[in-house]
């Protein structure tokens, strides 16, 4: 009897076991950076945190990242940390090569990064900010690990549709993209913006970087931005086909959005953590590679801009 039992959960086991394999086959619900998250929270927790107002005799650059796996290479490379909390966001203060710098946690998704930068730009008064973390490739030609310096970035969702009966589901691309509103310092109203520019000296510099440093495959491209992780391959292809979409993630666009409001130079640079189009799913640990490459970026723009 208890063999029979022991036999049928085996066969039970052998009929599930591929269905929720198949499952994982699609999206990040295989992968995730919660277990890295919470090993690097204790770490921050442990930063000292700031007493008063920041006082930097020179304006600081700030780099972004929406989480700790994001952001932990940045904050680790600062020397004298301290840490600011507003809204529950966290903004670590210190120096980078003897400049000031401020790593913000912007969490994730386009309000948090959008309200995390306000807030950053009012309490810090950058002379720049650069947005950075994982994507999703949008194009077969990159692969994960690979880097995208925005040469623009869209919101693939601020979308108006074409009007189509009951039934018509398939004709949601036959939309036009209508923007954001940001402000335009020459009307002096909000307008929309289909598309954001980073930064050229920015944009130079990233590339001027890319160039001399080949460990990494950087390329230029369009960062898309939603609140949306998409697994459908038609419409990525469609994304890249009609915007020239090469990544998504959720952050980009609310970021220069804010910072066209606030007449401060922006780039985002974003690395490929999982490219549906390959079937390679997301891993959270190539968040360093961008870390790091944003790094050499700010090296360059403080000897050849900042301090010259
Ligand atoms: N909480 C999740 C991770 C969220 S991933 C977990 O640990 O399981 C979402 C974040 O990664 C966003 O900040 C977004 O900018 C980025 N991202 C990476 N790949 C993405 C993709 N394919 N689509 C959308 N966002 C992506």
């Amino acid at each position: 009897m208890k063999k029979f039992f022991a036999l049928l959960i085996a066969a039970l086991l052998l009929v599930t076991v591929p269905a929720s394999a198949e499952t994982q086959q699609t999206g990040n619900s295989d992968a995730s950076a919660e277990p890295l998250n919470n090993l690097i929270e204790n770490f921050y927790a442990t930063l000292p945190k700031a007493k008063g107002d920041y006082k930097s005799r020179v304006r600081p650059i700030i780099v972004e990242g929406a989480m700790n796996t994001e952001t932990e290479v940045l904050i680790k490379a600062l020397k004298n940390p301290v840490a600011y909390c507003e809204m529950n966001y966290l903004f670590v203060a210190g120096t980078y090569k003897d400049y000031p710098v401020v790593v913000v946690r912007t969490e994730i998704g386009l309000a948090n990064a959008a309200a995390s930068t306000a807030l950053a730009i009012k309490k810090f008064n950058p002379v720049a900010v650069i947005n950075q973390g994982t994507s999703g490739g949008h194009d077969s030609a990159l692969k994960i690990g690979d880097i995208v310096i925005g040469e623009k970035t869209i919101d693939w969702v601020a979308i108006k549709t074409a009007y189509s009966a009951a039934g018509g589901l398939a004709d949601i691309i036959k939309q036009e993209n209508i923007g954001t509103y940001a402000y335009d310092e020459a009307s002096g109203k909000f307008q929309a913006y289909i598309e954001y520019f980073p930064d050229p000296t920015l944009f130079n510099i990233a590339f001027k970087v890319a160039n001399t440093h080949k460990e990494f495959n950087a390329v230029s491209g369009t960062i898309s931005t939603a609140n949306a992780w998409l697994n459908n391959i038609d419409y990525i292809n469609f994304l890249h086909e009609k915007y020239g979409s090469s990544c998504e993630e959720m952050e980009t666009n609310a970021v220069a959005q804010i910072c066209q409001n606030a007449g401060v130079p922006f780039i985002g640079i974003r690395v490929l953590s999982d490219n549906i189009l390959h079937d390679d799913r997301y891993v959270p640990e190539n968040a360093t590679i961008c870390q790091d490459f944003v790094l050499l970026v700010v090296e360059e723009y403080i000897r050849d801009v900042l301090k010259k």
